[in-house]
């Protein structure tokens, strides 16, 4: 729109040029000026178009990591208009209420549990029940499970955050009950929890002994297990045909606290298949302990999180797993991702249809895969598709391109043929 001896253009002038790009003006006059003062006036448009496109927005994942963690862990759906709640009325007496009533109590429910509270992650779950439990006393864990989950979620450093002071069981390989009753009779009432961690994203094999909840209840101090994944039931009673056979050996909440464990604590947004948040579930009297704490109230997530971890354990507790995007993405048979592949390639007259291996991702079941079906191209065609106008996010393995259909929803199968046969078609043979 310039040409290259004329004066530059107002800034002004510039940005109203470019509104097809549908920032709103003032980024739209951000873009202009960074422009100008490049000296470089045409590219406000190409600016602004980068500016649009690091916004949050829908993508397609296609990458078969069912909750991965770059593209928000479990798939959620939550709408509602806008309106006010009874967040923290109790409707009854008209007296204030509390925010853990409504949704924490069906929580307590899935679970098994006296009580339960909701936090704002499981790291902020775990802190919480440190701070309230264990105020400047001691922490049993087991030095194989120490572990650091994800960036940033490191035991020993919540726990130093906490106020707690850490108290090492056992060795890296082999820890027994033994060495926890040992370290119970050394501290006294100074040792507050015996703290279980789910190791999630790793395993320790070969020559190995780990202490099992049930072994730790009645040794005196109450037992927190940390169990991460937030699979509530190992039973999966919402899943018409039982848990799929790669959930074995997955700790559950109610399973965890009928073993003896007197607080569990996990995710929302792992195999719960929820939005991000962290659950306390167990005995009443130390749910309390934590609803009680001042870092409660900072811990404390809004009024959208709790409608949609409303919705969602009603979901369960109707037993329609089918309704939970995570479980019905986690539960489709492969031979109808197979099927839907193929649709997608004869609509695209692009790629070819391969038999891949999905995963659950999100630090949950390492070494797990689940069979599944996608879509093959040759050479790295990454970048392309995430600049599709609803990005395509795929993998690349061996100098080809895969597109796992486990993690799209069947309804976004023609966006992804559309995006495909947009791809421009490569001359040069492909390795
Ligand atoms: C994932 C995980 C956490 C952290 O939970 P966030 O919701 O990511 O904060 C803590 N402990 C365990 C065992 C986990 O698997």
């Amino acid at each position: 729109m310039t040409a290259p001896s004329a004066r530059p253009p107002s800034v002004d002038a510039l940005a109203r040029s470019i509104a097809d790009v549908g920032l709103p003006h003032p980024l739209l006059v951000e873009a202009a000026r960074a422009a100008i003062a490049a000296g470089d006036a045409a590219s406000a448009r190409a600016r602004a178009e980068q500016r649009a496109r690091s916004l949050l927005r829908p993508v397609l994942n296609a990458t078969g990591v069912l909750l991965h963690t770059n593209l928000g862990r479990a798939p959620v759906a939550h709408a509602q208009a806008a309106g006010y709640t009874n967040l923290e009325l109790d409707l009854r007496s008209g007296r204030r209420g509390s925010r853990s009533d409504h949704v924490a109590r069906l929580w307590a429910d899935l679970c098994g549990a006296e009580a339960a509270l909701v936090v704002n992650n499981g790291a902020a779950a775990v802190l919480l029940v440190l701070a309230a439990l264990a105020p400047g006393q001691g922490v049993a864990v087991s030095r194989s499970e120490l572990v650091e989950i994800g960036g940033g979620f490191r035991v020993p450093e919540v726990m130093a955050q906490s106020g707690a002071r850490l108290v090492e069981v056992g060795t890296t390989n082999r820890t027994r009950r033994s060495d926890f009753e040992r370290a119970v009779a050394t501290h006294g009432e100074d040792l507050a929890v015996l703290l279980k961690v789910h190791q999630s994203n790793y395993r320790i094999v070969g020559f190995t002994e780990t202490v099992e909840v049930g072994e730790l209840a009645g040794l005196g101090p109450p037992v927190v297990a940390d169990i991460g994944s937030g699979l509530l039931d190992a039973a999966c009673p919402w899943l018409p045909g039982g848990p799929p056979p790669w959930l074995a050996g997955e700790p559950a909440a109610r399973q965890t606290l009928a073993a003896g464990a007197d607080l569990v604590t996990f995710s929302g947004d792992k195999l719960a298949g929820g939005p991000q948040a962290g659950v306390i579930a167990g005995r009443a009297e130390l749910v309390s302990r934590c609803a009680a704490h001042p870092l409660a109230r900072a811990l404390r997530p809004g009024g959208l999180v709790l409608a949609a971890l409303q919705s969602l354990a009603l979901t369960y507790l109707e037993r329609r797993g089918g309704d939970i995007p995570f479980w019905r993405m986690a539960t489709v048979d492969a031979a109808e991702l197979r099927s839907r592949a193929f649709a997608v390639v004869a609509s695209a007259a692009r790629g070819r249809v391969v038999d891949l291996a999905s995963v659950p991702g999100g630090g949950t079941l390492p070494g797990v895969v689940i069979a599944s079906a996608g879509v093959s191209l040759g050479g790295d065609r990454l970048a392309e598709l995430r600049a599709w106008r609803r990005p395509v996010i795929g993998r690349v393995e061996e100098g080809r391109t895969l597109l796992d259909l486990r993690s799209v929803d069947p309804g976004d199968d023609s966006e992804l043929a559309s995006a495909l046969s947009a791809l421009a078609l490569r001359t040069k043979p492909q390795a």
